[in-house]
């Protein structure tokens, strides 16, 4: 059952506006009507911009901001059941994952108001140098201005959360644009904002045609930071095209875990069941690709497989759902090709592989040739691959064979394989005995390679929005 249809206006300039133009927005599962937006284009961008520019004008004091980030996060506990069903009506998550991220975005706001309270600069030891003596000086740290933010489908509500509340925490005014596909978390997230108190102009969200509004954001000199969670494809050509701004970007992944032969294998093949298909794979950092010494390879299939079929695939909706649709059926055929493409080229299928109604049934693969898109690119869909290795050191290089590095994993029993791992993996982070699916708001999250450059968590991303001005006194 989805919530019912709603209609929702854009924010600007503490204005809930309509534009005439609509977005609509359709459950991913079942097709029917979740609401309708109005819709932006570069005209309400610009007086988005305006209204941001505007506000700055006037800071507000860090306490301030702190009282309204946590008033945001006592909303949200307070709405939770209602923000849950916004979060899986519009995404198709099922509603025990959306109660999961309604919850992360409480500890994302929170975290983010202790930022607020915490920023300051630092002294610097003029006297160190013959050149500094007789000067004090001191950094204050300042918002770097106007922050533009583009977030995606797959957390609707605590990928905002991860914008807005680290920008805001650093006083910095925002334009948000959310996904097209989910943009009703995201103005529900806007509600409570002002609610909470927050003055006309700090924030403005915009849903509408991406490139459009994205020109703007790029083009306008004031917007002085892009802070961009999506696809590569679509975050290092923003990057490319504003040379002069901070672009922030958390991008894809194709996540590996290598099981050893010493590891818990009961531990790790219900961590990999329930992190490989939860949101249907549509989780950056869910786990994809399933590394286990030869030795054990098929006791771990053994504790494995079973797990995975007995995942519940179905409603969203339902509270013991575990995989539901991906978001539209593109993404749909595109996986189904990516599995066809394996059993193809001889990889077996043990499980899944196929739709149980029009959903695509969780799928494990073994052994895939590493150049096949399932084994090295995102796949971003409930498919996972399972493959032996003989060595640790062929184990580390098969997790390493691919252009992205978010996050990683490796389960053993030995502190210093796990140590050896942890410095090897080429990911932005390596979990240890857990899946790399983990992540608690507070972590500095990022990837390299392709998957990005930055670090958010509200004390790296509220880093990443100030600027450190250096003032020196000669005494
Ligand atoms: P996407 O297609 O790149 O879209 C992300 C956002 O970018 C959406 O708001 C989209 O707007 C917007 N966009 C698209 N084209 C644009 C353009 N030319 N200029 C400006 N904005 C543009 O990604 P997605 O399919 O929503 O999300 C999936 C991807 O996000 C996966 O690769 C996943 O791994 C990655 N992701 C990364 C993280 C992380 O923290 N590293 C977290 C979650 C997801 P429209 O919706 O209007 O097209």
């Amino acid at each position: 059952m989805a919530v019912t249809a709603s209609e929702k206006k854009l924010l600007i300039g503490g204005e809930w506006v309509e534009t005439g133009d609509w977005v609509e927005v359709r459950s991913p599962y079942s097709g029917d009507l979740v609401g309708r937006v109005a819709k932006a284009g570069a005209a309400e961008a610009r007086r988005a911009i305006d209204a941001a520019e505007a506000a700055m004008r006037e800071p507000l004091p860090a306490h301030k901001r702190a009282e309204i980030l946590v008033r945001v996060a006592g909303f949200l506990g307070r709405r939770h059941e209602e923000v849950a069903q916004t979060i899986s009506a519009e995404a198709g998550k099922p509603l025990k994952a959306a109660k999961v991220e309604a919850a992360r975005a409480m500890s994302t706001f929170t975290m983010a108001a202790v930022e607020a309270r915490k920023l300051a600069g630092e002294m610097v030891p003029m006297d160190a140098s013959q050149a500094g003596e007789g000067k004090l000086a001191f950094t204050l740290r300042l918002p770097i201005g106007v922050v533009g933010a583009i977030s995606p489908f797959n957390f609707p509500l605590n990928l905002v959360a991860h914008k807005i509340a680290p920008a805001l925490a650093a006083g910095c005014a925002v334009v948000l644009k959310p996904a097209s596909q989910t943009p009703f978390s995201a103005l529900l997230l806007a509600e409570l904002e002002t609610e909470a108190g927050l003055p006309p102009g700090w924030l403005n969200v915009l849903v509408g045609p991406a490139s459009e509004i994205g020109d703007v954001l790029v083009e306008d000199d004031r917007v002085r930071a892009i802070t961009f969670t999506g696809s590569s494809e679509v975050g290092w050509k923003l990057a490319e095209r504003a040379p002069r701004k901070r672009v922030k970007l958390e991008l894809g992944n194709a996540t590996p875990v290598i099981v050893e032969a010493d590891s818990d294998l009961d531990d790790a093949a219900t961590k990999l069941a329930a992190n490989a298909f939860s949101f249907a794979g549509q989780s950056c950092i869910s786990v994809q690709r399933v590394y286990v010494h030869r030795s054990r390879y098929d006791d771990l299939l053994g504790r494995f497989l079973p797990k995975v079929e007995a995942l519940v695939v179905g409603d969203p909706a339902d509270e013991t759902t575990d995989v539901g649709p991906l978001i539209d059926r593109d993404a749909r055929d595109r996986v189904l090709a990516w599995i066809e493409e394996a059993r193809e080229a001889g990889a077996e299928i043990l499980t899944g592989g196929d739709l149980a109604g029009e959903l695509v049934r969780p799928t494990v693969i073994a052994n895939p040739a590493p150049e096949l898109k399932v084994a090295c690119e995102e796949v971003f869909g409930p498919v996972c691959t399972v493959t032996a290795y003989d060595s640790l050191d062929e184990a580390i290089e098969l997790a390493n064979g691919t252009r992205y590095g978010l996050q990683a994993g490796i389960f053993t029993s030995n502190v210093k394989t796990a140590l050896e791992a942890a410095h090897r993996l080429e990911f932005g982070g390596v979990t240890i005995n857990e899946a790399p699916t983990f992540r608690a708001d507070q972590m500095p999250y990022g990837g390299v390679k392709d998957s990005g450059n930055t670090r958010e968590g509200p004390a790296y991303a509220v880093r990443e929005l100030t600027e450190d001005r250096l003032v020196v006194i000669d005494l």
